[in-house]
């Protein structure tokens, strides 16, 4: 086994600051993307923030919180947030899907979190740019 297929079976973890909600999410990652709505942008604080979505039950909550808290955003998503320390976590989608902002990542360079597209683009600030580079080779 190659250290590249390795890598893809480990989990990816991460969580909040105050450690209460923990996570872990069997990849691959999809629809890697990031996001400058005015909607993640009110959520997180940040004028851009990266996602990655897995199938539900691809994710498990492990922290001692169990599930973030969520609200309830539009029809068919809540975001998700520590209910603790309010830490942004993501958003949990009716679809079933888990949507997660890799601020919360322990680690955050591997090949299947790096975006590919941005979505609302124009609702950055002219004088914010945003550039994905993918590492040569990946
Ligand atoms: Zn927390
Ligand atoms: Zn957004």
């Amino acid at each position: 086994m190659t250290r590249a297929a390795t890598k893809k079976n480990k989990p990816h973890t991460g969580g909040c600051i105050c450690g209460a909600i923990r996570f872990e999410a069997k990849g691959p990652a999809g629809k890697p993307h990031t996001c400058s709505c005015k909607l993640c942008q009110k959520h997180s604080g940040a004028l851009t923030v990266a996602w990655v979505e897995f199938p539900s039950d691809a994710v498990a909550w492990t922290g001692p919180g169990g599930a973030p808290a969520t609200y309830r955003s539009s029809d068919y998503s809540s975001r998700a947030f520590c209910g603790t320390c309010g830490s942004t976590l993501g958003a949990i989608d009716d679809a079933p899907v888990v949507a997660l902002m890799l601020g919360c990542f322990d680690k955050t360079n591997a090949a299947d979190l790096i975006p590919v597209s941005h979505s609302y683009r124009g609702g950055r600030p002219k004088w914010w740019h945003v550039e994905c580079v993918r590492p040569a080779g990946e």
